[in-house]
């Protein structure tokens, strides 16, 4: 059966001039999954250096017991030994925007997984039958979900999804209980010209809090950044490409206890490496005002005053023949970003997209190589604190204690 499907663009980073619908087929029905769920079981990693925030630990002992990891002594009746000399594990990654679970089929989840990737905000949500499918998936990245996003009638994201507009007087409750009552961990406002009101936006975020629910609000310019600002959202996802971040603002962000997640990964595509992508997002090559100079100094700017910055990519797979956001390797390459670009020190990039992820989605039962947290565990060849790009050097990999059983690195 050929099943065409709407993509999730609307949630795609858009500047100025979001382009207008589009329409993803795909001829794949198949719910089947590429890779066989690992087996639980207890497994001993032993004289492995350990990622703990700082710095690598001395070689010690890492005990995965089924879903979690218990204590480094706990080794009686392990089921697998495996040697960790000359290896590194960090926490398994958390990509903090991503758009993987609007697709009928395994191929980008798994794509996802096969990174690294125990851990995915999956940023908007168009059907709900399709994200419950991605959802707590043995042995694949555990996915998160926003709803359907706010979006204002009239605007740049309304083009793709007419049917699902918000108008000033919607009423904020109902919008909420909808998308939560329809398995939503959170909820995503689309801030842009003509998008939701401000007294909208405010409504929703002050619901949302009182559920103690996050909110989560698309802001790709300097325009929705002053929404996210007065509506006091938790995350701000992107950053302006169009203007520079006052003193004032960044402060607000702090003193307002908001935390960012800038995907530069998306912004370096459209500005810098693929011009195809800044005519999917504009429908123009000509930037206009934005630049990637501008995404690099805001994002410098809100490390240097210490506002929480979380990795996300904003990675949607393959759009057009020319236009491809791949899952799991855009969040090595936001971290390399994150370091190169902004000067993170590597411990902090990691941090990024393992505890602080962690922390400010409220996932206090992962992000840590920590007895009595899920064993997502990501085994290196080489220290990423040498260099960022070594967390590519996947040895093995486990979500929530189950081992990945697929090829690693899939494209
Ligand atoms: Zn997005």
């Amino acid at each position: 059966m050929r099943l065409h499907f709407l993509l999730a663009l609307p949630t795609l980073l858009s500047v100025a001039h979001a382009c207008g619908g589009h329409v993803y087929a795909t001829t794949s029905t198949s719910y089947t999954r590429r890779s066989t769920p690992g087996s639980l079981g207890k497994t001993v990693i032993e004289d492995v250096r350990v990622f703990n925030g700082l710095r690598m630990s001395a070689p010690r002992t890492v005990v995965i017991d089924q879903e979690l990891i218990s204590d480094s002594g706990d080794t009686e009746g392990a089921t697998q030994t495996i040697s960790g000399t000359g290896l590194f594990l960090i926490p398994g990654l958390i990509d903090s925007h991503v758009h993987v679970a609007d697709f009928p089929n395994f191929s980008g989840h798994e794509n996802l997984t096969s990174y690294g990737i125990s851990t995915a905000m999956h940023m908007a949500c168009h059907n709900y039958t399709i994200c419950a499918m991605h959802k707590g998936v043995p042995g694949l990245t555990n996915i998160l979900t926003a709803g359907v996003p706010a979006v204002g009638p009239g605007s740049a994201h309304s083009k793709t999804f007419p049917s699902q507009l918000v108008y000033p007087n919607s009423n904020p409750v109902e919008l909420v209980d909808w998308t939560l009552g329809n398995g939503s961990d959170y909820y995503k406002i689309t801030a842009e010209p003509n998008g939701p009101t401000q007294e909208l936006q405010n409504a929703i975020v002050a619901n949302l809090q009182t559920r103690g629910k996050q909110s989560m609000t698309h802001a790709s310019t300097m325009l929705g950044y002053y929404q996210a600002l007065a509506s006091k959202t938790n995350g701000i996802q992107h950053i302006p490409d169009n203007g520079r971040l006052t003193k004032a603002m960044i402060q607000q962000i702090l003193a307002q206890g908001q935390y960012v997640t800038p995907t530069m990964t998306i912004f370096y595509e459209a500005h810098v490496e693929n011009p195809a992508v800044l005519q999917f997002l504009r429908g123009s090559t000509d930037p206009g005002n934005s630049t990637y100079m501008d995404v690099i100094k805001n994002v410098k700017a809100l490390h240097a005053a210490g506002v929480p910055l979380l990795a996300g990519t904003d990675a949607v797979g393959a759009l057009t023949p020319n236009v491809t956001i791949p899952f799991g390797l855009t969040l090595h390459q936001e971290l390399q970003h994150l370091v190169y670009e902004v000067g993170m020190s590597a411990a902090e990039a990691l941090n990024s997209a393992t505890r602080v992820a962690a922390k400010y989605h409220g996932l206090e039962d992962r992000g840590v190589v920590k007895k009595g947290k899920r064993a997502d565990l990501l085994l290196l060849r080489n220290d990423p604190l040498f260099d960022i790009a070594n967390t590519l050097n996947i040895e093995k990999f486990w979500i929530g204690g189950r081992e990945y059983t697929g090829p690693l690195k899939i494209a």
